[in-house]
């Protein structure tokens, strides 16, 4: 396949009229899957004036009808999950089965994005003062946009667009250039499901797109998920633009070990949550704190990492694909010799992996440091590949200081066999997910994503009820009805005591 990627433009499927294109290509050998034209400005400016639009008219369609078209959407991506599971798997390089997991996390938000009838009612008091009510509603903001990664290209997207939608506002989503497939595989299933024109856009681009939507006046909401970097540009850009702006960014994500823990679980967990999807996940462990003796459990750790052996999408007998790009694998591979440089012991080191069927593929080989330090460059940076470092304390309280002057808090989790440990963990720990026993604590749909501090700019979180409100204004009435034959009294000067 080497085509270009249509742009989702007015209720239509169009080529682009951009010159302008990026590469899309397989992770596994670098072939190229398709071109991705980066959006003319008049593309976007069409994208945006077809959203406003279709807003006038989507957000006076009853919300129960707005719902069943989401339902019908719904059962289009359960019917179609495996087919866009294998796109993803051709452009991320993901393994099968990850691949559809990406696919179902997303359904999920969108079966919960079915319930929006009930999402969306407000608060009422009857008699607030003698014959006065007050009842709150919400209402949907307008045009609403999203920027996506390259790590989840259909749970992100899925994160985004059916709630913002489902609330009735209007959406232009600006998917990663580097996998754009699966999330227009899920844009036509959109549109099949019937939804109105315009009320979905799906444009493509690199940052000059993002800026345009950034500066467009026309744009109430932004929602961004990437690296930190990018997320405090959006953040800062789209907040001086006076817009809503929520920023799920990068993270550094600790799994701490007590001694009392059970042993298999913790290198089981371990081994899933570091090198899984190749560590491109943004709740991926990649720092392993061990407490006091669980030290001990050190070598027979990088034994089973040592077992783990990347694949192509369709080896079952793969733990994980490439990475996501030639320059992601570079970036990895180089900060594994900057550990090396800066004194980290490098126990496993897969730096030198190549698969023999695939020799062109982004591949690393799981990788782990012992003798970690927080002033090293592994430890600062997110390495967003198959890493494991291992750091060592001597008591639960210092792994929580460790973890507390880390910049990210996206998530953590402990293991422990203690009650009195994973109590003290959960409410010291300043992160905003946290497992107990569980290494990737993401919440199901009908919670929020909550990561913190530099993990997340923003104040409403991603899905669940706070997302509701991202995407909706709150109206309160305040009425009062004059009763048959009341007397009108002369007019107020003073605000009323209660
Ligand atoms: P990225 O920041 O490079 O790109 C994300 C999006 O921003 C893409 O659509 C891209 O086109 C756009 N973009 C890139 N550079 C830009 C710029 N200078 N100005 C404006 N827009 C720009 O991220 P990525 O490499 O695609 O994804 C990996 C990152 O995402 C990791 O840091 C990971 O931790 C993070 N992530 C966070 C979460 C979360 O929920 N916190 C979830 C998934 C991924």
């Amino acid at each position: 396949m080497d085509s270009r990627v249509p742009l989702y433009l007015e209720g239509q499927f169009v080529d682009s009229t951009s010159t302008r294109t990026l590469p899309n290509l397989n992770p596994v050998n670098q072939q190229k899957l398709a071109d991705v034209p980066c959006a003319s400005e008049s593309e976007m400016a069409r994208a945006v004036a077809s959203a406003k639009a279709a807003f006038e008219t989507w957000k006076e369609v009853p919300v129960p009808e707005r719902a069943r078209l989401m339902m019908r959407f719904l059962q289009l991506l359960k019917d179609n999950q495996d087919d866009i599971a294998e796109t993803l798997s051709h452009e991320t390089g993901k393994v099968f089965a990850d691949a559809k997991g990406d696919v179902w996390r997303g359904i999920e938000v969108v079966e919960h994005a079915c319930g929006i009838p009930s999402l969306m009612m407000g608060e009422t008091v009857e008699n607030v003062a003698r014959d006065i009510d007050t009842s709150s509603y919400m209402q949907p903001l307008g045009v609403c946009a999203g920027i996506t990664p390259f790590n989840f290209p259909a749970m992100i997207p899925l994160w985004m667009f059916p709630l913002a939608i489902a609330c009735g506002n209007t959406f232009v989503l600006k998917p990663s250039e580097q996998d754009p497939l699966t999330p227009m595989k899920i844009a036509r299933l959109f549109d099949e499901a019937g939804f109105p024109k315009g009320v979905l856009q799906v444009v493509h681009g690199d940052r000059e797109q993002v800026d345009y939507l950034l500066n467009h006046p026309d744009i109430r909401a932004i929602s961004f998920v990437g690296s930190a970097p990018v997320g405090q540009h959006i953040y800062k850009t789209g907040t001086a633009n006076l817009k809503r702006v929520q920023c799920m960014t990068g993270a550094k994500n600790h799994m701490v070990v007590m001694p009392d823990a059970d042993k298999r679980q913790v290198i089981n967990n371990l081994v899933g949550a570091s090198v899984g999807a190749a560590g491109q996940r943004c709740m991926a462990i990649s720092v392993a704190v061990f407490v006091g003796s669980s030290i001990e459990w050190l070598d027979e750790l990088k034994e089973e990492l040592g077992k783990v052996t990347p694949g192509a999408w369709d080896d079952a007998s793969a733990g994980y694909g490439p990475l996501i790009s030639v320059r992601a694998r570079e970036r990895v591979i180089d900060l594994i010799g900057q550990g090396k440089k800066e004194g980290a012991n490098c126990v496993l080191d897969g730096s030198d992996f190549r698969h023999s069927d695939f020799p062109d593929g982004n591949w690393v080989g799981p990788t782990m440091f012992s003798g970690v330090k927080p002033d090293m460059t592994i430890y600062k940076e997110e390495i967003f590949g198959p890493v494991l470092l291992a750091m060592q304390v001597d008591t639960i309280e210092e792994a929580v200081e460790l973890i507390n002057n880390n910049p990210f808090g996206n998530g953590t989790s402990l293991f422990t066999n203690s009650g009195g440990a994973a109590r003290y963990f959960q409410h010291h720990i300043q992160v905003g997910q946290v497992g107990i026993n569980v290494p990737i604590p993401v919440p199901l749909p009908f919670f929020s994503f909550t990561g913190w501090r530099n993990s997340f700019y923003g104040d409403q979180h991603a899905y669940g009820k706070q997302a509701v409100r991202f995407y909706t204004e709150t109206k309160t009435v305040v009425s009062r009805w004059f009763h048959h034959g009341e007397e009108a009294q002369g007019p107020n000067m003073t605000i009323q005591m209660r």
